[in-house]
């Protein structure tokens, strides 16, 4: 059983649940509202992207009460050839120090895919572009958590698609900076995932949980999440899953929605800290 949500000292916002919202935005609504704690997208502080560059990101960052649970996101590891995965790799570094500048307890690995490769061979690079990152990660603790994408994004998006499959890379590299990001949006249909999430947490392994609602029928398999409670996800079971865990971090609330980012986002954040309290 899931415990009851009184206060919002457990949520946190990924800013790109806001995605209509300037870094600054997202910290003034965020603060205003009494939610404790953000995830930062990548969108929003790398210029190369439309950010504010980092070190504008920093400051606001700095100068709020937010705390950055993670900074999202790296990984995209898979190429053909090692000149591609070298070039990945020299990517990540750079969002890791993006992510250390701005004070990220962790950042989340979306680890790639690429069509036609073996999905075994992909899951390797993963393994060993999550290596060459550990000695930058190190001096701070940053840890990397690999997030596991619904098996409908194993061509182009991720070669990841289980807890189980997460898990594995994080057994094979056995080290205490790498563990995975549980996404309920995801994982849900998986009828393992009560057993991976207390595997992933008895390993220390349990770095993150993010909620949303998968909208029935959806609409569209990127940009059609929905609110928790509005759709087929049983939320306040796998959250006692996760809870049983151990597991004591943020909830994190990642909605990506054409429908939600078209609304007034002030009216939306105030839906969504309703649908926290009330039915996540
Ligand atoms: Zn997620």
């Amino acid at each position: 059983m899931a415990s009851e949500l009184k206060d919002l000292s457990r949520l946190a916002v990924h800013t790109f649940t806001n995605k209509p919202w300037s870094l600054a935005e997202c910290i003034e609504h965020y603060q205003a509202a009494g939610i404790p704690a953000m995830s930062v997208w990548r969108n929003v502080v790398w210029e190369e992207e439309g950010g504010v560059g980092i070190d504008e990101a920093t400051r606001l960052v700095a100068a709020s009460e937010l705390d950055v649970v993670a900074y999202v996101r790296g990984g995209f590891f898979p190429a053909p050839d090692q000149a591609g995965r070298d070039e990945a790799i020299d990517l990540n570094r750079l969002w890791i120090e993006q992510a250390l500048a701005l004070g990220a307890e962790q950042m989340v690995l979306v680890t790639g895919a690429v069509p036609g490769l073996p999905l075994e061979d992909q899951r390797q690079m993963v393994a060993d572009g999550t290596a060459a990152l550990l000695s930058l990660c190190e001096p701070e603790g940053l840890k990397l958590s690999i997030e596991p994408l619904h098996p409908m994004y194993a061509a182009e998006r991720s070669c990841v698609n289980t807890m189980s499959q997460a898990r594995a890379i994080c057994e094979q590299l056995d080290h205490p900076l790498v563990g995975v990001a549980c996404d309920v949006y995801h994982v849900w249909w998986d009828d393992r995932l009560e057993q991976e999430i207390a595997l992933a947490a008895q390993q220390e392994r349990l770095f993150a949980f993010h909620i949303c609602d998968w909208r029935s029928p959806t609409r569209d398999f990127l940009t059609d999440r929905t609110l928790m409670g509005e759709g087929c996800i049983d939320l306040r079971q796998i959250r006692g899953w996760v809870e049983a865990a151990g597991f004591g971090g943020y909830n994190e609330v990642e909605i990506f929605s054409e429908e939600y980012w078209a609304a007034d986002q002030e009216e939306y954040l105030e839906k969504i800290v309703r649908a926290y309290l009330d039915v996540s």
